[in-house]
């Protein structure tokens, strides 16, 4: 192996390309891109079969970051040798190492190679090797090492932008993530913090030994105290969803079911819970069969309609059962103020809630969220069409039974 350092002048058009190259470097986003456009406008003004460009990964090994076989060679792609041992040379060494031979015109040319290696170095670290490589010659000559080692440092600054914009984007994620459990924490605990409040004050209030609340009282603070704690078990049971959601641990069980069944029982019971929501249903088609959990679609109905009472108060809530073709469907119309258009499509997201409306009702903004995952984890879709000012409209669509329809039609 010899150490060859030399010193030569570059031609005008060798210029001119490590201008464009540096402009490349300059502008261009992406990497990969940026080493396209790079190794093109060398090839116009430099010979080479092979291009390698080694980088030291995070524990101190050798590692081909991008490799290009163009010349003779370039069918034999996978099988040549891409000169590990010349780029840990120029690694270990920080000197260029060049191998030029005498050619052998009776020898296979891929067996003559020719390695030019040179070291990429930033801020006096070096941080890799790029190397040339070239079958049966011709030699590499003085003003061509001059030329790739100006080569070698665009490569360098290339992958230390690549480096910099890579560590600037974690810490951006990091920053958003702890932005976001901030947020998170701060959303929770006041959440958990208000039902907790009234129940605590509530009871505190009527354990004082000081006052003899009539029967009366006792019996409205009591069902605030009630009220409450259902509030905080179903913001709890919320958060644990969609907890249990994130990491993929959410069980569904299924079973075959009619889905009008489902849908006319949840809507009895919430007509026995709460007397003063004003609430029809019409079946279309009877004995639905679909494979579902019943708890969980129950939950959804129940969520909806929750919302219609919450969001639309004193509107008429009409609930459709059908059957549409093979898809089972249960829309949720009410004639409340309706969701804008900007807010619609924002509404199944994680704690989103539209800002500013009916700023007293309170929730979390995961029941919706919560909603589309389990209908989506029944391969069904959860859909709304509003119109400001007319109401909002959910349709629950889920896959029918088709082997229970056929029998049925037989
Ligand atoms: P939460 O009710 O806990 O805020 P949801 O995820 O159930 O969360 O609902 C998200 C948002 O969608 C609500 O905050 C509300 O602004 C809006 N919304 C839901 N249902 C209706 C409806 N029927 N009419 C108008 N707005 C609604």
């Amino acid at each position: 192996m010899k150490q060859i350092k030399f010193t030569g002048s570059l031609k005008h058009n060798e210029l001119e390309a490590l201008y464009e190259i540096g402009r490349a470097v300059a502008e261009t986003v992406e990497i990969n891109i940026a080493l396209e456009k790079i190794i093109k406008l060398t090839r116009a003004v430099f010979i080479f079969d092979n291009i390698v460009l080694y980088n030291i990964n995070n524990n101190g090994d050798l590692e081909a970051g991008f490799a290009r076989a163009i010349g003779r060679g370039r069918a034999y792609e996978g099988d040549l040798a891409w000169g590990e041992m010349a780029a840990k040379y120029v690694i270990e060494t920080g000197d260029n190492f060049v191998q030029n031979s005498e050619v052998d015109p009776d020898k296979d040319r891929l067996e003559q190679q020719f390695f030019l290696g040179l070291p990429m170095i930033v801020g006096g670290k070096i941080t890799g090797s790029l190397l040339f490589i070239r079958f049966g010659g011709p030699s590499f000559t003085e003003a061509q090492i001059n030329f790739s080692e100006l080569l070698a440092t665009h490569f360098s600054q290339l992958y230390n932008r690549e480096k910099l914009v890579s560590k600037v984007a974690e810490l951006e994620a990091e920053r958003r993530l702890n932005r976001l459990q901030a947020d998170f924490l701060a959303m929770v605990s006041h959440d958990l913090n208000t039902p907790l409040g009234f129940i605590k004050g509530y009871t505190t209030t009527l354990l004082r030994s000081d006052t003899d609340w009539d029967r009366g009282t006792q019996n409205e603070f009591l069902t605030i105290i009630d009220d409450e704690t259902d509030r905080l078990s179903e913001l709890i049971e919320n958060l644990l969803d969609s907890s249990r959601l994130q990491s993929h641990k959410f069980q569904i069980k299924l079973n075959n079911h009619h889905l009008d069944k489902i849908g006319s029982s949840q809507v009895e019971r919430l007509k026995f819970l709460y007397p003063e929501l004003d609430i029809n249903i019409v079946i279309k088609n009877h004995n639905i069969p679909v494979l579902v959990d019943s708890k969980r679609i129950s939950q959804v109905i129940d969520n909806i309609i929750n919302n219609a009472s919450k969001y639309a108060p004193n509107s008429k809530i009409l609930v459709t059962i059908s059957m549409i073709g093979d898809e089972a469907q249960i829309s949720i119309q009410d004639s409340g103020p309706g969701i804008e258009k900007d807010h619609l499509e924002k509404i199944f997201k994680r704690f989103y809630r539209i800002p500013g409306k009916r700023a007293g009702v309170r929730g979390s903004g995961l029941g919706l969220f919560i909603c589309e995952q389990i209908i989506k984890s029944h391969r069904g879709k959860l859909l709304v069409e509003s119109e400001v000012g007319r109401g909002t409209n959910f349709i629950i669509k889920l896959p029918v039974v088709k082997e229970e329809v056929e029998k049925r039609n037989v």
